[in-house]
């Protein structure tokens, strides 16, 4: 008897550092990966910037070397049902339509050379009513005033905005715009959980907000900005398909921010879950179900998938330096060549020896939105050394938690019975030990850590009907976690987290 066909989901991961494709089975398991990283550019403190066409290659590469494996392991390529696509979400390419050509580096998500026309927009009328409709406050992070700088400072820009070409998309929609073969098809789209977080999208209605593009428009018009069709996140028919490399002719069927992906990785689907990953930044999202809460306490509002047309949404709080810290220590302070050895180094101490590291290089972000906040070392003595370096910029991560998960308690208004994590810094156990001292419940971690990839599997899976049901996938990915229960006496993490909040007092209008 002939067995069962088997299929198989590819998931393009677009991440702050790498590109990724993996090709997973109905397990969820990765049975093909290929990975590339791409050159990150800061041109100036503060500014960080992506070449579009390098992420465009990178990606095509992935699916060249993924598909290698794949076939080599004896599949076949028609196996492949449908492709989902994951991105860093924010970070904003502008490309002029008649052409196809990007006009300026990608503006990244961490970059802070917005904070004075995030500023001035704080000082104009109505700025209190921004969380309201889009679910975020007014700062340098989302895309909407990395747009406006780009429009008030590069010439080649404005010319094709006066001409009436200019078209404005986060990596999501740049890639599927790149990948369908640009203007030809002119594939020109975008789910609600990257449009939630341009500042440009109404969170309860999923379109485009008058109110918020008149609010943002600064000395400009954004209705003449080219702006993608927001469309569900799962989706047969407008995501396109692939239009060269090993897999043109396929479809792209699913297509989610990373943090959204990472949540329906981790199969947070139903009200009261939640996941954090801690990747180049960090980020906690807990799904609350079909209604958005607004934040009082500092957290954004984002959707966290739309699958159907019934939107789920979630509480975000976001960390704007995680992993990022750790490259800090090896690429500008020289302290090892690998991740896992920062690990290693803060291991051969005790505790952090008193030191504080406020690792605020791009401001505070959640809860505390502080932009001008700089990074800043508390406690320094002879007694310091690299390993209370180390220890501390890994602590840092899950103080920030620990504040995000706090003011999560009091939005909602439930506590958190455990936490599920993932991300290249969930491979450190001490500091996922950390974590769990500092919030006291227990940090769960899955064997399979690519998640954000398997999310964005999931959605492409539901759209080409490989998946039919959440209950199906109830399953995936449960063998071999591992639970970090809390160890540390109260008191003392309760000191620890007080002398925290202190140093974020600290650091903030250094350059006042
Ligand atoms: P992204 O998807 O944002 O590019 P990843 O989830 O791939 O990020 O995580 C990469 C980050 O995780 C890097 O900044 C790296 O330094 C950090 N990292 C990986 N392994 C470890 C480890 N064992 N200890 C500490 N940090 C780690």
């Amino acid at each position: 008897m002939a067995g069962k066909e088997e299929v198989f989901v590819g998931s393009i991961d677009q991440g702050t550092t790498s590109s990724r494709f993996l090709i997973f089975d109905t397990a969820g398991e990765p049975v093909a990966v290929h990975q590339e990283e791409f050159t990150q550019i800061y041109p100036n403190p503060g500014w960080h910037e992506h070449d579009p066409e390098e992420i465009v290659r990178s990606v095509e590469n992935c699916i060249e070397g993924a598909l290698k494996i794949f076939e080599k392991d004896g599949h076949s390529k028609d196996s492949i049902k449908a492709i989902g696509i994951t991105n860093q979400r924010e970070t904003t390419v502008v490309w002029d339509t008649t052409t196809g050509e990007a006009l300026h580096n990608a503006i990244v998500w961490t970059d802070t050379r917005t904070a004075g026309i995030a500023r001035e927009l704080k000082a104009q009328k109505g700025s209190d009513k921004t969380m309201n409709i889009c679910g975020e406050p007014i700062s340098s992070y989302p895309s909407a005033t990395k747009l406006l700088w780009l429009l008030k400072n590069v010439e080649k820009v404005r010319k094709v905005y006066e001409a009436g070409n200019l078209a404005f998309g986060t990596i999501d929609t740049w890639l599927t715009y790149k990948l369908n073969g640009g203007p030809e098809k002119n594939i020109f789209v975008s789910d609600p959980t990257n449009a939630s977080r341009t500042m440009f999208m109404d969170i309860r209605k999923l379109q485009y907000s008058d109110e918020m593009l008149e609010f943002l428009s600064y000395e400009f018009d954004l209705k003449k900005v080219h702006m993608p069709k927001i469309v569900r996140s799962a989706d047969k028919e407008v995501y396109g398909k692939l239009s060269s490399g090993p897999l043109k002719g396929f479809p792209i069927m699913g297509c989610l921010g990373d943090q959204s992906a990472a949540l329906v990785g981790q199969k947070g689907f139903e009200a009261g879950s939640a996941k954090n990953t801690y990747g180049t930044g960090c980020f906690l999202l807990y799904n609350t179900g079909d209604k958005p809460i607004i934040s009082t306490h500092g957290l954004l509002t984002t959707v966290a998938f739309d699958f159907d047309g019934k939107p789920v949404y979630a509480l975000e709080g976001s960390i704007a330096v995680a992993g990022s810290g750790v490259k800090f220590l090896m690429n500008n302070l020289g302290f090892s060549q690998a991740s896992h050895k920062i690990t290693e180094l803060a291991e051969s101490v005790p505790d952090n020896g008193g030191l504080v590291f406020v690792t605020a290089f791009s401001g505070l972000f959640a809860p505390y939105w502080i932009d001008d906040a700089h990074g800043t070392m508390f406690g320094i003595t002879h007694h310091t050394e690299r390993g209370h370096i180390a220890r501390a910029t890994l602590e840092a991560v899950c103080f920030q938690t620990k504040a995000i998960l706090d003011a999560m308690q009091k939005d909602s208004g439930h506590a958190l019975k455990e936490l599920k994590v993932d991300g290249g810094m969930s491979n450190s156990a001490l500091c996922m030990q950390t974590q769990a001292d500092l919030v006291g419940i227990p940090i769960v971690r899955p064997k399979m850590r690519e998640t954000t990839a398997l999310g964005a599997a999931i959605a492409a899976g539901f759209a080409s009907g490989v998946w039919k049901s959440f209950d199906e996938l109830r399953e995936v990915n449960t063998v071999g976690e591992t639970v970090f229960e809390a160890k540390m006496e109260k008191g003392e993490s309760e000191r620890m987290f007080k002398r925290w909040g202190r140093a974020v007092q600290m650091s903030k209008g250094w350059l006042a």
